[in-house]
This record gives structure tokens, sequence and C-alpha cells, in this order.
């Protein structure tokens, strides 16, 4: 596929805060006009603030199934119970126009498009050590202590895959975090 903009992958386990990072890359004033949102579909509930269009598309488990039958996706995953899809046609208008299209979804995704984006740059995140990953996922007021344990052993293997990528960010201090991502996208502007 040969596209102007490119595919910004950021991945990683859950609890590695890479969702947070996401949110703050979008909003970063250094990478405005250079970075663009991917909006994602899932099966899962909405949860409070959050935004059909926006945030996610949120969908019925028969109308995802439908959109897979369709080619719809460029990757869809089982994430811990739901659906989540990365919608083919968004991303690849957003990069004919040049832009740099951000996805933030799980390693096995991760990996889905990497086949299919070659030139994709690729960021892991993770936390300075497992310690911290259980300690952030444990303050998930949603968690379980199955679901929590069922996360930790997803974790570990997740963990084995950041050498497939170009960057591997720890997030200890947000702020530390963030500057060296925007740091990572401006220079392969
Ligand atoms: P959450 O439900 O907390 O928003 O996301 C749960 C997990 O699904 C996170 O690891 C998130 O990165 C991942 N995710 C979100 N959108 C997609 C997607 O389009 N494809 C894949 N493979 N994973 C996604």
């Amino acid at each position: 596929m040969s596209n102007k903009g490119r595919v910004v992958i950021i991945s990683g386990p859950s609890g590695s805060g890479k969702t947070t990072l996401h949110k703050r890359l979008l909003d970063s004033p250094r990478l405005k006009g250079i970075l663009v949102k991917s909006v994602s579909a899932t099966t899962r509930a909405r949860r409070p603030g959050e935004k059909h269009g926006r945030d996610y598309l949120f969908l019925t488990p028969a109308v995802f199934k439908y959109k897979i039958r369709r080619g719809h996706f460029l990757e869809w995953q089982k994430v811990f119970g739901n659906h989540y899809g990365t919608p083919k046609r968004q991303v690849l208008t957003l990069l004919n126009k040049g832009a740099h299209v951000l996805l933030c979804i799980d390693v096995k995704g991760a990996a889905a498009v990497r086949k299919e984006f070659p030139g994709a740059l690729n960021i892991f995140i993770k936390t300075p050590s497992m310690k911290a990953l259980r300690d952030r996922l444990t303050k998930r007021a949603s968690e379980t202590r199955e679901a929590l344990a069922a996360r930790l052993r997803v974790a570990r293997a997740e963990l084995k895959e950041a050498v497939h990528y170009d960057h591997v960010v720890v997030n200890g201090r947000l702020d530390h975090a963030v500057r060296r991502l925007e740091r990572i996208v401006l220079n392969e502007h």
C-alpha cells in the first residue's frame, strides 16, 4: 500500500497507560495537524463521558460481526471479552490526506497492522516494573481478582513482544513519556 501519511501504532499491555498517553499525544499542540486519531469500533459498553464517534464507534455484536464479514476492519481482536476493530476505510482516507494516523490497539492487533503496513511506526508502552503494572491494574475499580490475574498473565506474554517494535517507551513519569513520544513522532515526520 502506498500512502502519503504513516500509521503510528501505540500498543502495550493493559495497564501500561497507553490510552492516557494516546490522549495526551492527540491533545499535544506540538503534534497538531500532524497526528490524527483513528476511531476504533467496539462491542463493549460505553463508559461515562464516552461519546459515540469520538471515543469509539459503539456497535452491537451483530453489527460488529456483519462488518467483519464485509471486510470492514483492517484488524479486529477480542480483548478481555469484547470485540475491537480498526475501520479500514477511515485509516486509508486519513493516510491519503497525508496525515499520520495514530492507532492505540492491543498487542495482537498491532502485529496484524504491522503485516499490512510494514512501514508503520511501532511504539510499545510499558510500566517501569511488573509491580507498577500490578499496582495500576489493582487501582482500576472494575477489576475482580480473577480479571486482575488474567490481565497480569496476558501482560507477561505481551511484554515479550516488545522486541518487534521500533521504540519502547517506559511510562514512569507521564510528562516524560509524553515528551519522549512527541520527539519520536516529530523525528519521523
Ligand atoms: P478499552 O476498553 O479500555 O478502551 O480498551 C481495551 C483494549 O482494547 C486496549 O488495550 C485498547 O488499546 C484495545 N483496543 C482499542 N481499540 C482497538 C482496536 O481497534 N483494535 C485492537 N486490536 N485493540 C483495540
